[in-house]
Parts: structure tokens; sequence; C-alpha cells
């Protein structure tokens, strides 16, 4: 099995900490067979959001969203390793429902997503909709190195991987 390693960032915001779904959220990966390798739940400052989403500090829903990460109560940030065959786009398909083309077309209004996917089967509201990815590996390198400190990284062997990796 040759991994590729390459990793994401996941953080369940704080609504969907708030209604219980962290174990949901992290369950639906673990069950897919990704590797957990960092996981912590944090009250993230506003100044600590407005880092996070600096790419869309000129939108205008840049404070309401910043507001929302960082008052509403904890999120818990997770970065996972997809081993092998699963690389990031096709984890955006997953939590986002992408439609139309392979590649590039993500639903981030929940209420355009496709049942089966985190946000079409747990949530409603554009504003409200549970949980963040990256969206690429450029982005999910910056963001796990914003969220985690590298000893928080952790490195093992997953056994269940030949079972789940052919
Ligand atoms: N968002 C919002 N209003 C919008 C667009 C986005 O409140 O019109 C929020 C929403 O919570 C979204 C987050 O801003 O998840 C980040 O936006 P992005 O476009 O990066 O969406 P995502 O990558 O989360 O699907
Ligand atoms: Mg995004």
């Amino acid at each position: 099995m040759a991994a590729n390693n390459e990793r994401s960032f996941i953080m369940v915001k704080p609504d969907g900490v708030q209604r219980g779904l962290t174990g949901e959220i992290i369950k639906r990966f673990n069950n897919r067979g990704y590797k957990l390798v960092a996981c912590k739940l944090v009250q993230p400052s506003k100044e600590f959001m407005q880092k996070h989403y600096a790419d869309l500090s000129s939108k205008p829903f840049f404070n309401g969203l910043v507001e929302y990460m960082s008052s509403s109560g904890p999120v818990c940030a997770c970065s996972r390793i997809w081993e092998n065959k699963e690389r990031v786009p096709l984890y955006c398909k997953y939590l986002k429902a992408r439609v139309k083309t392979f590649v590039n077309v993500v639903k981030t209004n929940p209420l355009a997503s496709a049942p089966g996917t985190i946000r079409g089967d747990y949530c409603v509201d554009l504003g409200r909709n549970i949980c963040h990815g990256s969206d690429a590996v450029e982005s999910a390198k910056r963001e796990i190195d914003l969220w985690f400190k590298p000893e928080e990284v952790i490195t093992y062997s997953l056994i269940e991987a030949p079972m789940v990796y052919e």
C-alpha cells in the first residue's frame, strides 16, 4: 500500500458542537477509513478566526461568520490523513456534495448539498453549516499550521489500513 499522506483539516463548527454532532461527524470519517492524526476542542478568539478566514475578509458575511465562529461555543479541530486513494478534492465531494464536474463545483449551502453528505444530512442554513473542511492541499497545510503545534499532530500506523486500502 503506497500511502500519499495527504492531510486535510476538518473542523466541527460551534453549531455542530452545540448540537452534539461532533461524534457523528468524526465517526463518518472513521467509518470511511481515514486516519485521525489530531483533534482538540478550542474556543477561538475573533482575531484567530479572522486569520483562519483571511481570504474571505472582503466578503459581506465575514464579520457575522467570525462572530459566530468565535462566540457561540467551542469548535472541534481535527486533522486527517488521506492515505492512498482518497484525496482532498474527493473529500470535498463527501463533505459538501460536489456536483456537475468532478473537480470544482462544491456546495457551501446545505440546502444544495446532497443527502448522504454531512451538510446534506444535518443542517439547513448557509450560516449554520456545522462543519469546515479545507478546500485544497495547500489550504489544509496552512490551516493545520495555524491550528496545531507540530507535537499535536500524531504519527502512528492505522492497523486497519490494509483492510481499507488494497
Ligand atoms: N458563509 C456565509 N454566507 C455566505 C457564504 C459563506 O455565512 O454567503 C459562511 C459559511 O459558514 C461557509 C463559510 O462562510 O462555510 C466559509 O465560506 P466558504 O465559501 O469558504 O465555504 P465552505 O468552504 O465552508 O463551503
Ligand atoms: Mg472554504
